[in-house]
């Protein structure tokens, strides 16, 4: 696949496409088979989610410049999970990191929250953002199973900002207008530096 040539087979690391990259506003195609490039793909998003210099809980592929509908996640921890934990934090946390191919949310609860989100395409930046608090994931596996199943907590918020990714959205889009404005000259700054690095042909 064309798309994927870009990525450098040799290296272990995938760079990470800042804030100003057209590839983040693209809305990313499907995957229509998946395929050893797919996997290594796969691979190597999550090495670099879990190498970065700020650990990521997810990434999605147009963060690696790849505008493909597919998504890295680890929200697992150490802890037990809360009482309260959702179906599928209890199903999925256990068999993280995890793939997701095409996945799509398929409802969300009326219910909202605040958390406070950052993006490893926007470096050191972070601000509130309103969402759902649990929404209905469906998606393929790797191995081509098919989950549909409710997810809330930190696995709930992390889907909703990675989802995002696909179409286009990043999370600043997503604050408030008073919040946004407190960073918007930050944000500037990222969209010149992207353009500067483009313009030199680095990407
Ligand atoms: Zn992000």
């Amino acid at each position: 696949m064309g798309l994927l040539s870009r990525l450098g087979r040799d290296s272990r690391l995938l760079r990470i496409a800042t804030y100003g990259e057209p590839v983040l506003r693209e809305k990313a195609i499907p995957i229509t088979e998946v395929t050893e490039e797919i996997r290594e793909l796969a691979e190597k998003m999550t090495t670099t989610m879990y190498e970065n210099e700020t650990r990521g809980i997810g990434l999605a592929a147009p963060q690696v410049g790849v505008s493909l509908r597919l998504v890295v996640i680890d929200t697992s921890s150490d802890e037990p999970p809360p009482p309260n934990a959702s179906p599928g934090e209890l199903l999925l946390e256990p068999r993280m990191p995890l793939v997701l191919v095409n996945p799509e949310i398929t409802g969300v609860s009326a219910a909202t929250s605040v958390y406070h989100e950052a993006c490893l395409s926007i470096p050191e930046l972070s601000g509130d953002v309103v969402r759902p608090v649990t929404v209905r994931l469906k998606t393929q596996l790797l191995d081509g199973e098919v989950v549909e199943i409710e997810c809330g907590g930190l696995l709930g918020r992390c889907l909703q900002h990675e989802l995002d990714h696909l179409d286009g959205i990043m999370f600043v889009d997503r604050m408030d207008e008073e919040d946004r404005a407190e960073i918007a000259e930050d944000l500037r700054i990222l969209e010149r530096q992207a353009k500067k690095r483009l313009s030199k042909g680095r990407r």
